[in-house]
């Protein structure tokens, strides 16, 4: 973004002597212009859906004595409801997440707890797909956020992982805590030996909307939201996401958090005199 925005506001004082005070605009700018972009997005996104349930009941109204076909336009209208369903539910899960601090109101998280919500979540989807679903455990791993957000942010990778895989695949969550200088790390991963991602598409995924147009991610009628509230999550603990992948043979997505664990310790020591 080459363009600085800059307001000024020019005060002249007793003595002739003009002030002028200069306040970066850029970055408001930028949040203005991404939050455009976002509305601009959303409605374009539900038009989609919005418009082919339109055209399904005219088809449906015209078809009237031919049963097959409305069956058949039926079928294809409860897709389109349910992926409209999806993408209400998510932008609604969005605009939740802007509005509420994981940090201001923290809890101590075990993020066990995260991963068996997380897995619980995706267990049916991923039978019904032969895909293998296994929790490695967190290793007793914590941190201070909000939980309801990361169980979240790992099941949106959890579901990915599951949806994205054929079958026969694997998919492995687990947590580890790095212990540095000053604080913890906690990283959680969710491995797939599922399709991958090719490199110039995995610099994209975590963009709003973005889908990766194999005739795959068409199918699965997703919304292109998953990957960015997952990355607005891990953002808001303090932490961020990563992703290695190679295409045929699988990924990871890692979210890294800090552990806060001075907190965490200090809620401890609360909870016990309490
Ligand atoms: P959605 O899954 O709704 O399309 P996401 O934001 O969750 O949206 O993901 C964006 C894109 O990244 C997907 O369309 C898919 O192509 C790709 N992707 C995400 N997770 C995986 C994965 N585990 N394996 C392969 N591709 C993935």
């Amino acid at each position: 973004d080459p363009v600085l925005y800059l307001s000024a506001r020019v005060a002249a004082l007793p003595e002739d002597l003009v002030v002028i005070l200069a306040d970066d605009l850029t970055a408001s700018h930028r949040i203005e212009a991404t939050r455009r972009d976002f509305v601009a997005n959303v409605s374009h996104e539900l038009k989609t859906p919005i418009g082919a349930i339109s055209l399904l009941a005219e088809a449906v109204e015209d078809a009237a004595d031919d049963p097959g076909a409305v069956r058949r336009f039926a079928g294809r209208m409860g897709v389109e409801s349910a992926r409209l369903a999806d993408l209400v539910s998510q932008i609604i899960d969005l605009s939740r997440l802007q509005a509420d601090d994981p940090l201001a109101e923290p809890q101590v998280v075990d993020i066990d707890d995260v991963l068996h919500d997380a897995v619980d979540r995706c267990r049916v989807d991923a039978e019904q797909r032969g895909v293998t679903l296994t929790l490695a455990g967190a290793h007793g791993a914590r941190v201070l956020g909000n939980a309801r957000q990361l169980s979240t942010a790992v099941g949106n990778l959890v579901e990915n992982a599951v949806v994205y895989s054929d079958p026969g695949a694997r998919v492995v969550v687990a947590a580890h805590t790095r212990a540095h200088a000053e604080d913890d790390d906690v990283e959680i991963t969710v491995s797939d030996t599922g399709i991958g991602i090719a490199p110039a598409e995995a610099e994209r995924i975590f963009e709003r909307f973005y889908r990766v147009d194999y005739g795959r991610s068409r199918a699965n009628g997703g919304t292109g939201l998953g990957l960015s509230i997952v990355k607005h999550i891990a953002a808001s603990h303090g932490g961020k996401v990563g992703v290695w992948s190679q295409v045929g043979r699988g990924s990871t997505f890692t979210i890294t958090v800090p552990a806060h664990l001075a907190q965490v310790r200090a809620a401890d020591h609360e909870g016990r005199q309490a």
